[in-house]
């Protein structure tokens, strides 16, 4: 088959949040980009919910779409923690009101799909921008750009390329093949080897009432987030996939989802007793997953650079995983202005050294903040899960007499680090503790 070769000055390998937020910025300043998508559409119905934080709902508004996420995403931040095993409430607290005074925006839910499709809808010129079915396979370096090849003989030449292709990256195995070839140090040995993969999760779509809780049973700590008579449960498995260090995540079988079915089904997690069995019988569609985590130390090499899953993976308890891949790509495009210049669009050719510096800014200001909150979440859910001996107590007796601001404390330090997109303005919030300036979180490294 003749190959069809296309230019454009970035390549988007990708179309998750973090490949369509990307668009979405480019787009913002009029870069000539292409989205490439294995699969066969873009934003399709499959995966869990999401928690937005005021940081990450910064920028959506600054691209447009937050009014319309708001308008059908769960409207509240109230968040009960309970006891699943007696069913008793030990703490109901709006937590959204306390972001909304601090930050400017509150907690909102969402699922995944909603938040692609309005990510999807905003974009420009759909047909000539987002190309599905088009497996990224292999990337070639050229004088002054990257040819990025796809498994229809495709080949689509750009200054960069950017990988958003989630845990299993492409992109990520190709950054590393080209740094072996001009500078084989530059990656530590520890990205390439075995990453933790503590716990799994069983998540859901099912027909219940809408409430927002944390359930906890011991050896399984759950969050479970219910929206227009939808849930979406993630949990913390069992020791047989605990410390199962690979590269390649464990899979499940059908049976494993049913034992898990079976051992929580008797799980209280709503008022008046209402068990998981409930939720079970309603189910719409469900999945269980691997959860591993890590966070890569490089991220670019060359004119690659790969972004959102494909360098950091969070255990989903602590609903940073999607917000820290939102606030990677307004780095990266503050990033290339700041090195580049603003006009990016009519810049004919992206020198190397200038790209080198931006992808490095990247990382500098990224690599420690998320290494940080990927350890949070682990031990968040550790704390749900009662692992540890004395997680039960913290859970039982002490988190619920603690003040809120004490334990939204860890979200708000990420939160205030959030990135702003050069350009866009977004709806005035006033806010009590607001963000830092670049300068204040480079300095927090
Ligand atoms: C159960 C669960 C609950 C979660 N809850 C939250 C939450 O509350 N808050 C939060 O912030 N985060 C949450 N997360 C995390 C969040 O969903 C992810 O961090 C985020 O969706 C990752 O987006 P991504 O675009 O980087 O990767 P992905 O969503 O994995 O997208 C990657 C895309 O790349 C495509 N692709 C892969 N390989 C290729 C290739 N070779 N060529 C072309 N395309 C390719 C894939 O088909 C896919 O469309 C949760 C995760 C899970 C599992």
């Amino acid at each position: 088959m003749a190959e069809k070769h296309t230019k454009h000055q970035v390549v988007i390998v990708g179309g998750g949040i973090t490949g369509l937020t990307l668009a979405l910025c480019l787009q913002h300043l009029k870069v000539d980009y292409v989205l490439l998508e294995a699969y066969g559409s873009i934003a399709p119905d499959v995966g869990a919910s999401i928690l937005l934080f005021p940081h990450g709902q910064r920028i959506l508004d600054q691209l447009g779409i937050l009014d319309k996420l708001q308008s059908a995403g769960l409207p509240q931040g109230i968040l009960d923690y309970r006891d699943g095993v007696t069913g008793q409430s030990l703490r109901r607290s709006n937590f959204g009101d306390i972001f909304r005074r601090r930050h400017g925006y509150s907690l909102l839910w969402s699922s995944r799909h909603r938040i692609l499709r309005a990510l999807h809808e905003a974009v420009a010129e759909p047909q000539q921008r987002l190309l599905v079915n088009k497996r990224v396979t292999r990337i070639d370096s050229l004088p002054e750009g990257v040819l990025v090849h796809t498994d229809d003989g495709s080949a689509y030449e750009a200054q960069i390329v950017v990988g958003c292709d989630g845990v299993h990256s492409t992109v990520r195995k190709e950054m590393w093949r080209h740094a072996d070839l001009t500078d084989p140090q530059c990656v530590p040995e520890a990205d390439r080897g075995d990453v933790g993969c503590e716990y799994g999760c069983f998540f859901a779509a099912s027909k219940c009432t809408p409430v927002v809780t944390e359930t906890v049973e011991p050896g399984a700590g759950a969050l479970i987030s219910l929206q227009d008579g939808q849930v979406v449960l993630g949990r913390g498995l069992d020791d047989e996939i605990r410390n199962a260090p690979s590269t390649t995540s464990p899979r499940f079988t059908k049976e494993d989802k049913e034992r898990v079915l079976d051992r929580f089904r008797d799980v209280v997690f709503g008022d008046n007793g209402v068990r998981m069995q409930e939720l079970f019988d309603n189910l719409i569609r469900s999945g269980v997953t691997a959860l591993p985590h890590y966070t890569l130390r490089k991220w670019s090499s060359g004119r690659i650079i790969a972004i959102g899953d494909a360098v950091h993976k969070f255990n989903p308890v602590a609903g940073q995983g999607g917000n820290s891949c939102i606030d990677s790509c307004a780095l990266l495009v503050n990033a290339l202005q700041e090195h580049l210049g603003t006009d990016l669009a009519n810049m004919p050719s992206w020198p190397l050294p200038s790209l080198s510096q931006a992808f490095e800014d990247v990382e500098n200001a990224s690599v420690g903040k998320v290494t940080t909150l990927v350890e949070e979440s682990q031990n968040m859910i550790r704390l749900l899960s009662w692992r540890r001996w004395y997680d039960k107590i913290m859970y039982r007796y002490i988190v619920p007499y603690l003040p809120a601001y004490f334990l939204l404390q860890p979200h708000s330090a990420a939160i205030v680090t959030g990135v702003r997109l050069r350009g866009p303005s977004s709806s005035p919030r006033p806010s009590t503790i607001g963000y830092m300036t670049r300068k204040e979180s480079l300095g927090n490294q």
